[in-house]
């Protein structure tokens, strides 16, 4: 029998309305004027709540197998079940062994198994001296690789400097699969970090002036001039430096094939409101000005910036260091799986966006990057039912019972949003739904082959 989940806002690629999306063996089979459910069909009606396409998040550090007192499948898909995400596409490096060979993606498989509750995938790592394992990796299903250009945080996964990346690049073109880049270079750190001399590492001002946005431009024009030269997919993830934007629209108007994230944190927040000590705003890039948020929004007004993703990435609470507040010592990443969509949207309403934009960025962006646009992403004939009712109206603030991840840590407690994830259907079942998971974890990894 057909299921028909009908809501009076359905979006869809054709535009918002009331519609019926008609579901059968977990995909769609159809969208269509509610007049024209069949009779015999299971009809889930949600009223004025907004239905939209499962989210995509394309950046998530899910830490298992090796570091899952970090975080793991389990807590990870759980979080993102209640944030409205579908499918997560975990990346390479906090993970042991790190998925730089085939041998530690088939371990992260069976780690994985029985674990999920929504859909994962896994970026390949491109690191300093794997170079003969990239298309080994394309062909065992990953879609796409990350690579660092700077010390990533942790020993394991190596950073790749501009040698090593060209002795990649070939097979990443030959693979057709994107490269997401981490794009800082070393130096202008270094020289910054070398002027702070003895400066006060519980002010965010001091950790700002650390990473300055010349790391970020540095690195995102060496990349631009590899992908003129060497025509791979190029991937900027979490955009932190607005003064990026002018050369990555310049790229694109070239025709390089030159996509870019950011994430919640860097719309959100901002420098201004970062108080000393609190280094659960620490992430790297690190979180700018006011004025670089407001750029960062005007980039997604015109497109420059393609998605936003979380870039969740937790770690245990006592590695954030609170009791003495140095942002040198703490560890950097920001979770939000599970807040991601009202952060989004309570930001995005008062700019003049609309669920149309959060979809584009949040579900359609991130699965064209990851090559599942075909399968997931939209509402539209044959995709996989993945759904979110949202009531983008009512307000809550965030506490710690929202959050869901292994540990509830996140700079967004306390904030106050709007938008409330009311369910979260994976091929036609909840996942989430008033409250309660679904204890079955049908969760199933997706491979690009
Ligand atoms: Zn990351």
């Amino acid at each position: 029998m057909a299921q028909a989940f009908v809501a009076e806002r359905v979006v869809t690629p054709k535009g918002t309305r009331r519609a019926a999306v008609l579901v059968e063996h977990g995909l769609i089979s159809r969208v269509c004027p509610v007049d024209e459910v069949p009779a015999d069909a299971e009809v889930m009606d949600f009223g004025h709540r907004v239905l939209m396409p499962g989210l995509v998040d394309s950046h998530v550090h899910i830490n298992e197998p090796g570091r899952t007192e970090w975080e793991g499948f389990l807590t990870a898909t759980r979080a993102a079940a209640a944030g409205g995400y579908t499918l997560l596409v975990d990346m390479p490096l906090n993970c042991l062994p790190e998925t730089t060979t085939v041998e530690a993606l088939e371990l992260k498989r069976s780690e994985a198994e029985g674990k999920c509750l929504v859909d994962w995938a896994a970026w390949g790592g491109a690191v300093t001296d794997n170079q003969a394992d990239l298309l080994p990796l394309a062909r065992a299903g990953v879609p796409g690789y990350k690579c660092f250009l700077i010390y990533p945080g942790c020993d394991g996964f190596t950073m790749i400097d501009r040698d090593q990346l060209e002795r990649a690049l070939p097979a990443v073109a030959e693979s057709g699969l994107p490269l997401l880049v981490h794009a800082e270079l070393a130096a202008p750190i270094d020289a910054a970090v070398a002027k702070l001399g003895e400066a006060d590492w519980r002010k965010y001002a001091t950790y700002m002036a650390s990473r300055p946005d010349e790391a970020e431009l540095e690195a995102i024009e060496m990349m631009i001039e590899l992908c003129r030269r060497y025509r791979f997919r190029l991937h900027i993830v979490h955009l932190s430096t607005a003064r990026a934007l002018p050369m990555l629209r310049a790229a694109k108007a070239e025709g390089l094939a030159v996509t870019v994230e950011t994430c919640p944190h860097y719309l959100y927040f901002a420098a201004e409101q970062i108080g000393d000590g609190n280094t659960l705003a620490k992430c790297a890039p690190p979180i700018r000005s006011e004025e670089n948020r407001e750029a960062l929004w005007a980039g997604l007004r015109d497109a420059t910036i393609d998605l936003v993703v979380t870039d969740h990435s937790p770690c245990p609470p006592e590695m954030k260091r609170l009791e003495v507040g140095r942002f040198d010592l703490a560890w950097g990443g920001i979770a939000s799986l599970s807040v991601a969509l009202p952060v989004m949207w309570t930001e995005a309403a008062r700019r003049g966006f609309a669920v149309e934009d959060l979809v584009r960025w949040m579900s359609a962006g991130p699965a064209k990057l990851a090559g599942m646009q075909d399968g997931v992403g939209v509402i539209a004939k044959g995709r996989d039912a993945n759904f979110v009712v949202f009531d983008p109206d009512t307000e809550f603030e965030v506490q710690t019972d929202k959050l869901h991840f292994r540990h509830a840590v996140s700079p967004y407690v306390g904030a106050k949003l709007r938008g409330i994830v009311e369910a979260t259907y994976l091929r036609g079942e909840p996942v989430w739904r008033a409250g309660e998971f679904d204890s079955r974890r049908r969760g199933r990894e997706l491979r690009l082959c």
